[in-house]
């Protein structure tokens, strides 16, 4: 089981509060960015084309817990940047603990093992490294333009493992990424000891004017299914098991954009942590201000045509599994037949196999970039949009 059955009692009990207390929008992780700079430069990063002076900024401790004590959410991830570089990290890290929150620090783990080595961290139920990981080495190293980096980031995997850490891995998939160099990966990943995986498609911003390197919503069901399909019994997944079925095409969920809201130095996000539509002081605000009828695949927003990301569609897979007796069936049911036989994705894979992928195919997100507004939005644009 990729996910602890205290974490799942947690969740569960929280989730069963706010169904029974009626509360329809109410935010299941936390996403607290306290930094946007990082010791990597991915080509396809949102976050480290801010100018320098945005790079330098931290969001102080005192700041990450109003936001988490203001949220409430059970679980709390800390993307960035590199969260390994907040001065206040280690601090951070114990007052979520000391709160009981199931945390996800998400780190490209290149510093991991010195951290470790350095005492930085103590092993507990509520903290998991999530390492992102994009691949087998090459794939990861060409995604992240670094070489060496896949190879880093498992040596801090081994340590935490070794340690006695919870670990995880995310996986962003982009158009083109190689079905079974995927399931490789998976095994590599069970190999080394991670408690489960995290999978999701990447986001196709719509200011991209090149939407080739996306995936839409029906090659995002053909490449998932072929991955998840005919799945290796020691495969363990951190996620949802009826999400991961929405990413084979099996069921369709509407996405709940609150479900995840993200706080980082400008404030409460809106609408959600892939769209960066403005900002607001507080999460009662945020929840109050948006017009969310505006968001999610439903709603006609281009900018949500083709999105499938975890962020707004695990909370709907978990809210989902508690509104009944058929959302815990198919939570059942998702678990006991978890194999998903499925002769044509089989021979899918196969066909696949003939087929050129990975770096020689130019795959990941290149050529990204920031564009910062006055009021401290901003959009995510083709580096091609600024020179034109
Ligand atoms: S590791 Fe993450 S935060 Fe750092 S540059 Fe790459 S995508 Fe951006
Ligand atoms: S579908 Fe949901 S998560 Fe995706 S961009 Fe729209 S609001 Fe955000």
């Amino acid at each position: 089981m990729g996910v602890p059955l205290s974490q799942m009692w947690t969740v569960a009990s929280y989730v069963l509060k706010q169904r029974l207390s009626r509360n329809q929008r109410y935010p299941l992780v936390l996403m607290l960015e306290p930094l946007f700079r990082c010791n990597l430069a991915c080509a396809g990063c949102g976050k480290i084309q801010y100018p320098p002076h945005i790079l330098k900024r931290d969001l102080s401790l005192e700041d990450c817990m109003k936001a988490v004590d203001e949220c409430g959410a059970p679980m709390v991830s800390i993307p960035g940047g590199e969260p390994l570089l907040h001065p206040q990290i280690r601090e951070i890290v114990e007052a979520l603990v000391a709160r009981k929150k199931y945390i996800y620090l998400c780190t490209n783990a290149i510093l991991l093992k010195e951290k470790l080595d350095a005492g930085w961290f103590k092993p507990s139920k509520y903290l998991s490294f999530s390492v992102h990981m994009d691949g087998t080495q090459e794939n990861h190293d060409f995604a992240v333009c670094r070489e060496g980096t896949f190879d880093k980031a498992i040596v801090g995997i081994r340590k935490a493992v070794e340690m006695g850490f919870r670990v995880t891995t995310n996986t962003t998939l982009f158009e083109g990424a190689d079905p079974n160099a995927c399931r490789t990966f998976f095994d590599e990943m069970m190999e080394v000891g991670v408690e489960g995986m995290m999978v999701s498609p990447g986001y196709a911003y719509d200011k991209a004017p090149d939407q080739n390197g996306f995936l839409q919503r029906k090659t995002t069901h053909d490449l998932f299914e072929m991955i998840l399909s005919n799945r290796k019994k020691g495969w363990r997944f951190n996620q949802s098991p009826i999400f991961l079925e929405f990413l084979m095409g099996k069921r369709d969920f509407e996405c709940t954009p609150w479900g995840n809201p993200t706080f980082n130095i400008f404030g409460w996000q809106k609408p959600c942590y892939l769209l960066q539509e403005g900002y607001v002081d507080s999460f009662q605000e945020l929840i109050d201000d948006v017009d969310w009828d505006n968001y999610g695949h439903a709603s006609g927003n281009p900018k949500c045509a083709n999105c499938m990301v975890h962020c707004g569609y695990e909370p709907t897979a978990v809210d989902y599994t508690f509104s009944g007796f058929g959302g815990i069936w198919a939570n059942i049911k998702a678990m006991i037949f978890n194999s998903y036989a499925n002769p044509r994705a089989e021979a899918r894979l196969e066909e696949e196999k003939t087929k050129p992928h990975g770096p020689m195919e130019h795959l990941v997100q290149l050529g990204f970039g920031v564009d910062v507004k006055p009021d401290g939005s901003s959009v995510v644009v083709r580096e091609t949009d600024n020179a034109a």
